[in-house]
């Protein structure tokens, strides 16, 4: 069996091309701009790739995308101040702080510091607590972007053998809760699990969030089964230069699964264009208005 690939690139591009025209018909019909405050601490390069990449694609849907670039000695109440103004700004329905935060900010202060209203990375524990008790939340992105590549290849989850590997409050817990609003029935493991091959062998749906590089071997998967892969590592190869995989061996894999994201090209591409969708979300929310249609 050769699995179908399923390109998270395309299908992000579809999804922010929604997200546009709604942001079009929301300004059209209610004079109404989502915007979006990305804080960035520091000068992380990769964090400033995310954030240049979130700011460019915020302006290309149309919303409004305002840039704090903060220097990494400011102190915790500059910026849970920052974030103060940033929750009475009524041009601001989105807040994101991008992590990690240098090791002088407590993080768990900072994030219980944004209005839950505005939190569209769902890491705010009302919105992760909402979100387990099976009520309408803010979700995490990247979780949200796994849930729809799913739905690509299946119309409904409900019933089907999930199995999350990895327990993180970014990825694994909040997919772990939105896989239950689906109706799947769902296995999480960590590093104390045992045996996870086994594990594995009855998973309809497998989705890896570890960060361990092709940990996910293809001899785990169950014939057919859609392999959902959530790491990115970069890897030196000889000739010094870097390349990223994710956390499932995929030439492996990619033999024995129905379905599989590539990394990179799967479900990266999708954590962003769900930023697009959670500022949507929460505007329309904040303004009183219909859950828009993405
Ligand atoms: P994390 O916070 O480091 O969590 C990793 C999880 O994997 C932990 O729950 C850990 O278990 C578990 N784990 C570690 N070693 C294991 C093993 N040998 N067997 C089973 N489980 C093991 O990482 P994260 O933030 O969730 O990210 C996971 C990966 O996804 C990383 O590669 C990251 O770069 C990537 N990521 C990608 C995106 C994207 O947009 N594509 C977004 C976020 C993250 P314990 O809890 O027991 O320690």
């Amino acid at each position: 069996m050769t699995a179908r690939i399923i390109d998270g690139k395309a299908i992000a591009s579809e999804l922010r091309a929604r997200v546009g025209e709604e942001v079009a018909r929301v300004q059209r019909e209610h004079n109404l701009t989502p915007g979006l405050a990305v804080v960035l601490v520091g000068s992380d390069p990769a964090s400033q790739v995310y954030v240049r990449s979130k700011h460019k694609q915020t302006q290309a849907a149309g919303m409004a995308s305002f840039e704090h670039v903060l220097p990494a000695e400011i102190g915790q109440s500059d910026l849970l101040a920052l974030i103060g103004s940033l929750n009475r700004d009524p041009a601001v329905h989105g807040i994101l702080v991008q992590l990690p935060l240098p090791k002088s900010l407590h993080t768990e202060t900072i994030i219980n510091a944004i209005d839950p209203a505005k939190d569209v990375d769902g890491l705010h524990p009302n919105n992760a607590g909402r979100l387990a008790g099976g009520f309408v939340a803010l979700s995490p992105c990247t979780p949200l972007g796994c849930i729809m590549l799913t739905k690509t290849v299946h119309a409904s989850l409900e019933g089907m053998n999930a199995i999350v590997i990895g327990r993180s409050n970014l990825v694994g817990r909040p997919l772990l809760q939105l896989l239950l609003n689906e109706n799947a029935t769902v296995t999480i493991a960590h590093s104390r699990s045992r045996d996870l091959p086994q594990l594995c062998a009855g998973a309809d749906l497998v989705y890896a969030a570890v960060g361990k590089p092709e940990m996910v071997r293809g001899d785990w998967i169950k014939p057919g089964a859609t392999v959902i892969d959530v790491g990115i590592n970069r890897l030196a190869d000889a000739g010094g230069k870097t390349r990223l995989v994710g956390d499932v061996a995929f030439a492996e894999a990619s033999k024995v699964a129905g379905a599989i994201t590539p990394v990179p090209g799967g479900v990266g591409q999708m954590t962003v264009a769900c930023l697009l969708v959670n500022t949507l979300r929460a505007a329309c929310a904040i303004a009183g208005l219909p859950k828009p249609r993405v």
